[in-house]
């Protein structure tokens, strides 16, 4: 038992390795492809760094590539990013859930903490979790990415439009200043808010949430997905 918990594990890809699994999967989900540039920025480490760690990579079969261009998993890279993926949405929760971790750090322990759980424990997580089907800001388990299908990205919408926060995405999650902001001001998953101004002279929605008027910027607001409230 605690033999095959240990081979498990063993077969895992490095931390640095699965961080990277991690953002290339979200990227193929999201843009259909993954820029090398792109994934630098994402990762905060240098184009050099990027592209020396893909040729490790692709050497060890988590990736395939045409000469360094047109990047993509392999399914056994698929399968290692869909499971540190899913180890960390069921960190955030249990950090949400049993410690009351604020919603605005979860994020960023669970960075810390999803490279050692086994798959053992994640079964348990997920049963102990109710089966969730979204992290804690809304974005989905892998598998479940139809779930979250249908909600508009809150940048589309008319003035006027009362709505309902669904998803915080994946890529704002990083920005810990950012998710200070908008726990602060309430916009989290289920939360309702009423798009009052949207200036696009100045690149800025203002959302009324409760009688307080929030703005953001275009750059924020487009990281935010809502569903029209009924
Ligand atoms: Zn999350």
């Amino acid at each position: 038992m605690a033999q095959s918990a240990k081979t498990k594990i063993e077969i895992r890809p490095t931390p640095t390795i699965e961080d990277y699994l991690a953002i290339i999967y979200v990227m193929e989900r999201d843009e259909g492809e993954v820029i090398a540039t792109r994934l630098a920025e994402s990762l905060e480490v240098a184009p050099p760094t990027v592209t020396m760690t893909l040729k490790r990579m692709e050497r060890d079969g988590w990736m395939a590539s045409d000469q360094g261009k047109d990047i993509h998993l392999t399914d056994k890279g698929c399968e290692a990013a869909r499971s540190v993926i899913r180890r960390h949405m069921l960190t955030e929760w249990m950090l949400a859930r049993m410690l009351k971790v604020p919603w605005s750090r979860v994020h960023a322990e669970a960075d810390q903490i999803e490279h050692t759980i086994s798959d053992e424990i994640e079964t348990q997580m997920r049963a102990n979790l109710d089966n969730p089907q979204l992290c804690p800001h809304g974005n989905p388990l892998p598998g479940y990415e139809h779930v979250a299908a249908d909600w508009l990205p809150l940048i589309s919408m008319l003035g006027g439009e009362k709505v309902v926060i669904r998803r915080i995405h994946e890529k704002a999650e990083e920005n810990h200043e950012l998710m200070e902001f908008l726990e602060k001001h309430g916009i989290v998953p289920g939360a309702l808010a009423e798009v009052t101004e949207i200036l696009s002279f100045n690149q800025t929605l203002s959302l009324l949430m409760g009688n307080k008027k929030v703005a953001l910027g275009f750059p924020t607001a487009k990281y935010i997905f809502v569903e029209k409230a009924a």
